[in-house]
């Protein structure tokens, strides 16, 4: 499961309403990328998905039950962040295990999670590594092992390559997308990269000042965008 839905989503940063009435869905298992210039709101509204910042006003159902006023660490989600927010001084294993551990799981049960994290994503081989000795790659890979273990019903990323150079943001694209592939869980893709958006999504939702101007796949929005706005953002190279 991991159909999120949102319904008339505003924010308001002081008297300045950055999403206005805002309607929604992502469905269960699509690979969903926000998309759009900068300062458009897509961190935003990131966030308030993930509880991380409230809504003004509106509601958020995940999978069929009222998530408005849940808090982030009981929804059910996970914002991945970038490989650097790893600890350089833990092995894999213990990276992988530190959120069970925060939550007081038992050893057998981590032990369990760990395994098929580590099988999940290729990493059986690393467990006993540091951070230090991976590639660029692997260390995203145990970032999103360490959101596994959680068994979340959605993965959340927001510009999960931006600092990467051109070279390696290839590679990472096609692992994360393979990774989708792989769990076959919704995952939400925050990006202002119209390639990173055109080559990884099931799902396009293109932003332009906090207000969706279309929603489809790669190939409807190529083929059929609704606007000039649409046309030239998602025609336009970077
Ligand atoms: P994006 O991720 O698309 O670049 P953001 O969601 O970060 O855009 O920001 C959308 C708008 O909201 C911008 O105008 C930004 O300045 C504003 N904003 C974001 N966070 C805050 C905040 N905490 N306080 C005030 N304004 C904010
Ligand atoms: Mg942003």
């Amino acid at each position: 499961m991991g159909q999120i839905t949102l319904k008339q989503v505003t924010k308001k940063f002081g008297d300045v309403e950055v999403i206005p009435p805002l309607d929604l869905t992502i469905h269960d298992g699509e690979f969903t990328v926000f998309v759009g210039p900068s300062g458009c709101g897509k961190s935003t509204l990131l966030r308030l998905i993930a509880g991380l910042e409230d809504m003004t006003s509106g509601s958020m159902d995940i999978d069929g039950m009222d998530a408005t006023s849940v808090p982030p660490s009981k929804r059910g989600l996970a914002m991945v962040f970038q490989s650097y927010a790893l600890y350089p001084h833990m092995s894999v294993r213990k990276n992988i295990a530190f959120p069970m551990r925060m939550a007081g799981m038992d050893q057998a049960e981590q032990d369990k999670r760990i395994e098929q994290a580590a099988a999940a994503l290729n990493l059986t081989d690393y467990l006993d590594r540091k951070p230090g000795q991976l590639s660029g790659g692997q260390r995203q890979r145990v970032a999103i092992g360490r959101a596994i273990v959680r068994e979340p019903s959605a993965f959340l990323f927001d510009e999960p390559l931006s600092n990467l150079d051109a070279a390696l943001r290839v590679g990472m694209r096609l692992e994360i997308s393979e990774m989708h592939k792989r769990l076959n869980t919704t995952m939400i893709y925050v990006t202002h990269d119209q390639v990173e958006a055109m080559t990884m999504a099931d799902k396009i939702v293109v932003l332009r000042a906090g207000v969706i101007e279309q929603v489809g796949s790669p190939l409807e929005l190529y083929h059929s965008p609704r606007n000039v706005f649409v046309a030239g953002f998602i025609g336009s190279p970077k």
